[in-house]
């Protein structure tokens, strides 16, 4: 489900211009960005904008459950605003994240539990993607 400024609104906090521009940035965004991702994009509209307004507004969306942090990266930790679980192939050549439409039906066993409260799970499907096949 992609972020809207409805949603932003409802969570009590001020929407000021240049947060504006990052959820624009963020909504219905497919590419996984990385903080810096954000900061390059917002900044072209909003040349005054620092990197601690983006990172710090990434990671207050983030505690309000907005946006989903992905740890597949392990330069930089990349964002998500499709918060609805999926699962994704990430290229370990270019680092590309690209969601994964399939839905696994993935149940553990009680045994395999170690008496976890199970409340998600999350696939990483590893590999080069086609850009990266062609160049080697
Ligand atoms: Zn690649
Ligand atoms: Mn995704």
């Amino acid at each position: 489900m992609a972020l809207s400024q409805e949603q932003y609104r409802e969570s009590g906090l001020k929407l000021t211009p240049q947060r504006m521009a990052i959820l624009a940035y963020l909504e219905g965004n497919i590419l996984h960005p990385s903080a810096e991702d954000v900061f390059r994009a917002v900044r072209r509209r909003f040349p005054t904008m620092s990197f601690a307004t983006v990172y710090n507004t990434l990671e207050m969306l983030k505690k309000r459950g907005k946006v989903v942090e992905l740890t597949g990266d392990p330069d930089k930790k990349r964002f998500d605003p499709n918060i609805r679980p999926h699962h994704h192939l990430i290229c370990t050549g270019c680092r590309k994240i690209v969601d994964l439409k399939t839905e696994f039906n993935l149940t553990l066993k009680a045994a395999d539990q170690a008496g976890f409260q199970i409340m998600g799970n999350h696939i990483e499907f590893t590999g080069l993607c086609p850009d990266c096949q062609r160049k080697r």
